[in-house]
């Protein structure tokens, strides 16, 4: 489906913008390419980051990768919507990359950690306040979780330590969020999913 064809099925509802956090081996990645694929409404915010490109990810597509002093200028600009730093890099959503796109009616999905969630809640711009949901994927027990960090191999014991810390510290934060999805399997989290945004999406207020 073309950009343009998203945009007409979209008819007169505003967009939504769809905050998925959870720990990083939760599962977000999955749920949110199934999504995107399949729905021709949705789009992927692509956030900035100051982390290295892992070996399968594109620029642009996955990430803009961005050097510590781009991100610093794009900060000090105020073009950033959230950001935080997660591990020890930087993360950021640019303003200009989800505002568009719930303007022409598409639904935006971010997938950021707890600190970026906060910050959309506490944003008082009444386009995202009137589009912002927020959902939590969960993932059954830590030691599942471990099991899906080590699985990915693309991380030294360094990393993998700071991951399952952070993923740990994470976890507190679930009960901030409307949504909470318990992982179980990849099609019965993607159904969750789905579940929540078309409900949303008949929400009366979003066609006003
Ligand atoms: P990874 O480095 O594994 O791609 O992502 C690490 C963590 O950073 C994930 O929990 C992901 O949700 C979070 N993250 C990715 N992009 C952003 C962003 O733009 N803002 C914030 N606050 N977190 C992000």
């Amino acid at each position: 489906m073309t950009e343009e064809s998203g945009k007409k099925d979209a008819g007169s509802r505003q967009g939504m913008l769809l905050v998925l956090s959870g720990p990083a081996g939760a599962g977000k990645s999955t749920v949110l390419r199934s999504v995107v694929e399949n729905d021709p409404k949705v789009r992927f915010s692509v956030s900035c980051t100051t982390r290295p490109a892992r070996e399968e990810e594109v620029n642009g597509r996955d990430y803009h990768f961005l050097s510590e002093q781009e991100f610093a200028d794009k900060l000090e600009a105020g073009e950033f919507l959230e950001h935080a730093g997660v591990h020890k890099w930087s993360y950021g959503t640019l303003r200009s990359s989800v505002a568009d796109l719930i303007g022409d009616g598409f639904d935006v999905i971010m997938d950021i950690d707890v600190q970026g969630a906060a910050q959309i809640r506490a944003c008082n711009d009444p386009l995202i306040a009137r589009s912002r949901v927020d959902i939590f994927l969960m993932p059954a027990d830590t030691g599942e979780l471990e099991q899906r960090l080590r699985a990915r191999g693309s991380e030294d014991d360094e990393s993998f330590r700071l991951r399952m810390e952070s993923a740990i510290e994470e976890l507190r934060h679930w009960q901030h969020y409307t949504y909470r999805i318990l992982s179980s399997t990849r099609e019965s989290d993607y159904q969750s999913f789905m579940t929540i945004l078309q409900a949303e999406r008949l929400r009366v207020g979003r066609w006003l």
